[in-house]
């Protein structure tokens, strides 16, 4: 089997595939797990040498894999665009798809879906996966830090998407079978370079824009900037929370300047649905509070387009949050 998150793997992507992956091979079956692009360091410790592989710097022997797969499993993602340069190999598939995941209307073609946006991450729906495949017994402790990792990173600790007592029951299980809730933390949130909290610090006094009428503050940054900074994948993973904890602040947007395109990340707090907002202007979606997009304009025409929107969403925007 081999197992595929999205692309721009976070926390969740890489938790629910290793996880999964750590069980099957535990139980037996052969599997392995292709990411489609790179994925931040912090998350290495989850793997091993080779484990994950990724797409971008070793796609033949992707390929391979892939052709002799029995089955793929989709997990994090409800849209083939989010494959990336997956995408176009796997267009021409017939093996049977397993999609494994949390986001609101999924739009892949899966001979078995698991589709569920009630739960916290898809490392949890993972968890269900197993127990209902009757395979908790090869859940030993290197696939629990792994889903764990996926709970954790997608609830920011537990702080967002973790009202259902269920996951509460997971993370006990979890924790039972040696996950490190420490460790976890410690990878996730004090574990950066120097140079991105540098980064961070920047963005937060120079480049955050706050648009006090809408309820709205966006933070942009140039290829130039990301690279005085020495960016890596994952780098910049929760900036675009910051400006939520600023009194009033209801819709955060960070924009990112990539090689030939402008990646977008956006937060809610509240009922303002952010992937229908992402998905009518930007390409993208996800879930209401937190969501992405990418266009093909130049920076400055994407954050013009963003700013002149604004007032269009003022009455949304000005609702309770
Ligand atoms: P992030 O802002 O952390 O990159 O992504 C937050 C969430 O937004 C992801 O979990 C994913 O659901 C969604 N997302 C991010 N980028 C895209 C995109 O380009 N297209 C779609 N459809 N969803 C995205
Ligand atoms: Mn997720």
């Amino acid at each position: 089997m081999v197992i595929i998150p999205h692309v721009n793997p976070d926390g969740d992507a890489i938790g629910s595939a290793l996880g999964l992956n750590d069980v099957l091979n535990h139980a037996g079956f052969e599997s392995s797990v292709v990411v489609p692009n790179d994925f931040p360091l912090y998350l290495n410790w989850l793997g091993s040498d080779g484990i994950p592989l990724i797409y971008e710097q070793n796609s033949e022997q992707c390929h391979k894999l892939i052709d002799q797969a029995d089955a793929l499993f989709f997990l994090d993602f409800n849209d083939v665009k989010r494959l990336g340069k997956l995408e176009d190999y796997l267009s021409s598939n017939t093996k049977p798809v397993v999609l494994i995941d949390h986001h609101p209307d999924p739009q892949i073609k899966a001979d078995f879906m698991f589709s569920d946006t009630n739960v916290s991450s898809t490392a949890e729906l993972v968890y269900d996966f197993i127990d209902a495949m009757d395979l908790l017994d090869h859940l030993v402790v290197s696939g629990a830090n792994a889903i764990l990792t996926g709970i954790i990173a997608d609830t920011g600790s537990f702080s967002h998407n973790a009202s259902r007592p269920d996951m509460y029951r997971i993370v006990g299980e979890l924790i039972k079978r040696g996950a490190d809730k420490e460790r976890i933390n410690e990878s996730l949130y004090n574990n950066f370079s120097e140079k991105r909290m540098r980064l961070l610090g920047y963005c937060l006094s120079e480049k955050m824009e706050i648009y006090p009428q809408y309820r709205t503050a966006m933070i942009w940054l140039s290829a130039e900037e990301l690279k005085r900074f020495d960016f890596h994948p994952g780098d910049t993973e929760g900036f675009v929370n910051y400006p939520l904890s600023v009194k009033g602040v209801v819709f955060s947007a960070f924009f990112m300047e990539k090689h030939d395109y402008v990646k977008i990340s956006f937060r809610s707090k509240g009922s303002f649905a952010t992937n229908d907002f992402s998905g009518v202007h930007f390409n993208g979606g996800g879930h209401r509070n937190a969501s992405g997009g990418e266009t093909k304009l130049k920076m400055e025409e994407a954050l013009s387009l963003f700013r002149a929107l604004l007032p269009e969403y003022s009455e949304r925007l000005e609702k309770d949050c």
